[in-house]
């Protein structure tokens, strides 16, 4: 079983996600589909950072490495009991305008139950970008942000209607991370009560 999980850059996915990661280990598995697209660009395209990826590489460039990736994310989930959360994004902004992070050549080799939107405060995601030193995110202001918040949320509509899937919206408000993560796990708990 796949959960994706999706928000704007800083929203806290990844935090949130090895936070739940801690309480339910041996049951569920993460897979970072930058990570796995890392593993592709960097012999292919000599990509160095991860947040080269969107800023180097052209849309037909994306599409076929996200394909490819799908195409092991679905293989690997075959394969195992342990429900999949993938740590994604629904919009990615690129100098070519905003591309899906999730499309239909995507849904066609990957089999997904829900896909969960992690956001919060446009203010919070800001100042977030600007402290963690160990990415490189644009600096965006609020009607940047918002802007992306619509692209994300219009992608995610589109993949729900396609499949049929719900999309689960969580905040995760600054100090707040364990509430985020209780959210997250119980939606889990839930999925795997259907199994
Ligand atoms: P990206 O899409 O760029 O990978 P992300 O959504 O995975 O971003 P994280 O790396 O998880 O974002 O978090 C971004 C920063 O925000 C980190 O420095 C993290 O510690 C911080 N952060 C996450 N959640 C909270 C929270 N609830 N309160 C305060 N800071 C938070
Ligand atoms: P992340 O660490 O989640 O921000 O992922 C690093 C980078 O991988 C992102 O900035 C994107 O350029 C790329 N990436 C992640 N998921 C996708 C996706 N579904 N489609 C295209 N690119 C993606
Ligand atoms: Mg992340």
């Amino acid at each position: 079983m796949i959960i994706v999980i999706t928000g704007l850059p800083g929203a806290g996915k990844t935090t949130t996600i090895n936070e739940v990661l801690k309480r339910l280990d041996g049951k569920i598995e993460i897979i970072s589909f930058g990570t796995e697209m890392m593993k592709i660009v960097q012999d292919r395209y000599g990509i160095q950072h991860r947040d080269e990826i969107r800023k180097k590489l052209t849309p037909q460039q994306i599409e076929e490495v996200q394909i490819e990736v799908a195409k092991r994310i679905h293989e690997y989930a075959n394969s195992t009991s342990k429900l999949i959360l993938v740590d994604t994004h629904a919009a990615i902004k690129t100098e070519f305008g905003y591309i899906p992070g999730i499309h239909d050549g995507m849904l066609r080799n990957m089999k997904i139950s829900a896909f969960v939107y992690i956001t919060t405060k446009y203010e919070e995601i800001m100042l977030r970008r600007v402290r963690d030193a160990t990415r490189y995110r644009d600096e965006e202001d609020k009607v940047e942000i918002s802007l992306h918040n619509e692209m994300n949320l219009a992608v995610l509509s589109s993949c729900s209607i396609q499949t049929g899937a719900p999309v689960k919206i969580i905040v995760n408000r600054d100090g707040e991370l364990e509430k985020a993560v209780n959210e997250l796990e119980n939606y889990i708990l839930k999925w795997m009560e259907q199994k």
